[in-house]
């Protein structure tokens, strides 16, 4: 080789090695501009990677007290509940009367007289316990009267609250935030929210609560609404995993005299990382952040399994209340009933589901869900076939208006059909009619629903 040859030969060898380092760079520069879509998510979402229990941090990033399952089961609370700060009521000293305090507590709260061994009324005021534990800790609530009313604090808007109007954007100015009922994908199976029919796909619930959740997020932003998701993918808002929970899963068991085997133990924490903990992350977010005028659950309902498909598909919404005396009993449930109370929810709720209920069923012909009559835990609210109040995590967790939406069965024969079928444009035949795809079905009856109640503002 030439020294002319070598000296070329450096010289291509160089520019390879600093071609190959500037392009390192420029990769790494493109990462940085452009990080992974998950990172974008302002829930706890990001940190779940994974289902089950792998490839999770015991260090969660932004992990506040509040994150924090308690070390021990106490019987007088929810699960994973804390013992609820009775002083934050005082905001409410003279909001709401005698009347309609007591006229709530009966006809929408509770099922039996049996809230009055937790809450004592005078002309003047009513004694609250609050605690299980120590009968002589009672919170003073003075009603209001004609002289003195104030009004309650909440960050919540009424329809009327709202000022602004505009025909074209029926919703402008307000705040949703829709809630995508359970996590779907790899956790469908462990929250027992997948469905298998022969050989079709499974049917998983968190899926198609998500699809139609962004498509309606769409929908209602383009109408002026401010659209907030509480999950935008297959995970977990959750920071936690169900491993994390075994510790408490142990102290539940054992004070409930209960064999804390491992078994028990693993299925007992899987409940709790999917139903009480994800509410609870998912409320954190809602309350703390959000602060919506209301949220949207989006459910899919199922019927009782059976080989065969269910021919009579039904819906109807669930407002918050028919609390059980053992609910009643639990401090936090109590708290969280009062607190309702004092914000005035569920008059707001019970008009806004009269809505969606009615929009609803125009849209897709579904009966109504009957409960039965002696159910010691759901009550009809205003002779609305659609509409039946029940205590769930979810409806009591929010603290704002909830539309809580139940329709159509995954295991239903017409509904499975159109599940399977997926999302299409305009109409097509299914099951002997013309009709959109389920989705679209679902999304436009929300939003029509919505359309008529803020319509109307004043
Ligand atoms: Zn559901």
């Amino acid at each position: 080789m030439s020294a002319k040859k070598q000296k070329s030969y450096a010289l291509e060898v160089t520019l390879v090695v600093l071609a190959l380092v500037l392009a390192y760079f420029t990769q790494g520069i493109i990462q940085y501009a452009n990080p992974p879509e998950a990172s974008s998510i302002p829930s706890g979402d990001k940190t779940a990677l994974s289902a089950g229990d792998e490839g999770v941090e015991d260090i969660v990033p932004g992990k506040s007290d509040e994150d924090k399952i308690p070390e021990f089961y106490e019987r007088h609370l929810t699960d994973l509940a804390i013992a609820p700060d009775w002083s934050e009521l005082d905001k409410y000293q003279y909001t709401i009367s005698k009347r309609d305090f007591e006229r709530e507590l009966e006809e929408v709260y509770t099922i039996n007289g049996k809230w009055k061994e937790w809450i004592s009324t005078n002309e003047e005021f009513a004694l609250i316990r609050m605690s299980a534990v120590d009968g002589e800790k009672l919170f003073k609530l003075f009603f209001a009267t004609e002289v003195k009313q104030e009004r309650p604090p909440k960050f919540w808007r009424t329809r009327d609250d709202l000022s602004v109007k505009d025909m074209n954007k029926p919703l402008l100015g307000l705040r949703i935030v829709i809630d995508p009922g359970h996590i779907g994908g790899d956790y469908a199976k462990v929250e027992e929210r997948e469905f298998y029919y022969k050989d079709a796909a499974p049917v998983r619930e968190g899926n198609l609560t998500l699809k139609v959740a962004k498509m309606l997020g769409k929908q209602l932003e383009i109408l002026g609404a401010e659209v907030i998701f509480t999950r935008e993918y297959l995970k977990p808002v959750n920071p936690h995993r169900p491993k994390h929970y075994h510790q408490y899963a142990h102290s539940k068991l054992t004070s409930m005299d209960l064999w804390a085997n491992p078994a028990p133990i693993i299925r007992a924490s899987e409940k709790l990382f999917y139903r009480a903990g994800e509410i609870k992350a998912r409320a954190k977010h809602v309350n703390g952040d959000y602060r919506p005028d209301l949220v949207l659950c989006l459910h899919f309902n199922a019927g009782e399994r059976s080989e065969e498909l269910i021919q009579d598909e039904h819906f109807h919404m669930l407002l918050n209340g028919a609390y059980m005396d053992s609910e009643v009993a639990k401090d936090d449930q109590r708290f969280m009933m009062v607190q309702r109370i004092l914000q005035r929810i569920h008059p707001e709720e019970a008009r806004l589901s009269a809505f969606a209920a009615d929009a609803f069923t125009s849209h897709t012909g579904l009966k109504p869900y009957q409960y039965n009559a002696e159910s010691n835990y759901a009550l009809n609210v205003d002779k609305n076939p659609y509409l039946w109040a029940r205590n769930l995590a979810a409806n009591r967790s929010y603290l704002c208006p909830v539309m809580f939406y139940e329709p159509y069965l995954m295991n239903g024969a017409d509904s499975h059909a159109r599940i399977i079928q997926g999302d299409y444009e305009g109409l097509r035949y299914m099951n002997g009619m013309l009709r959109p795809s389920i989705f679209r079905e679902y999304v436009n009856a929300v939003t029509e629903g919505l359309v008529n109640y803020y319509s109307n503002r004043k």
